[in-house]
């Protein structure tokens, strides 16, 4: 898949299949982006490609840096240690050419949430990353499944 900033300055392909796409509600999710949720799709590093100008590295804590254009400052990425998978790039949804064609399937720190935050469907919400946190409940706030 294709996808890059809202100027075009930089570029970048992945290969192969995500390993998430999913809805993050941390803070620094919501700064970076600069809106209510952060919708990320995991990459490991070797499948993503890079073109056109490089993208700027902005360090958002130890070991995680977030990417940005420096032309338009379109956020980009989440890079980082992926654990048993090694390096990962996350990719902000919003800055795929179709990115329709990717469906979130998980809320990652849905404690985190603004208050409004209550979509109407049926995802698990995570304590934390999805990968190692207990799932909260499944559904909106509103009903009270907590089936895992
Ligand atoms: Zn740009
Ligand atoms: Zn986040």
């Amino acid at each position: 898949m294709n996808g890059g900033c809202m100027c075009g300055a930089v570029r970048y392909a992945t290969d192969g299949a995500p390993f998430v796409v999913g809805h993050c509600h941390c803070e620094s999710c919501r700064r970076h982006c600069g809106a209510g949720v952060g919708t990320l799709v995991g990459f490991k590093a070797d499948q993503v490609i890079f073109s056109g100008k490089q993208r700027h590295i902005y360090a958002s804590s130890p070991d995680v840096s977030r990417a940005f254009c420096n032309e338009c400052g379109t956020p980009l990425t989440w890079e980082g240690d992926g654990g048993d998978i090694g390096p990962i790039i996350e990719i902000h949804i919003g800055t795929f050419d179709n990115p329709h064609v990717l469906v979130p399937t998980s809320h990652a720190f849905y404690n985190e949430r603004l208050p409004w935050v209550d979509v109407p469907e049926q995802l698990p919400r995570f304590e934390g990353f999805p990968d190692d946190s207990p799932i909260l409940q499944h559904g909106p706030t509103g009903t009270s499944s907590t089936d895992a």
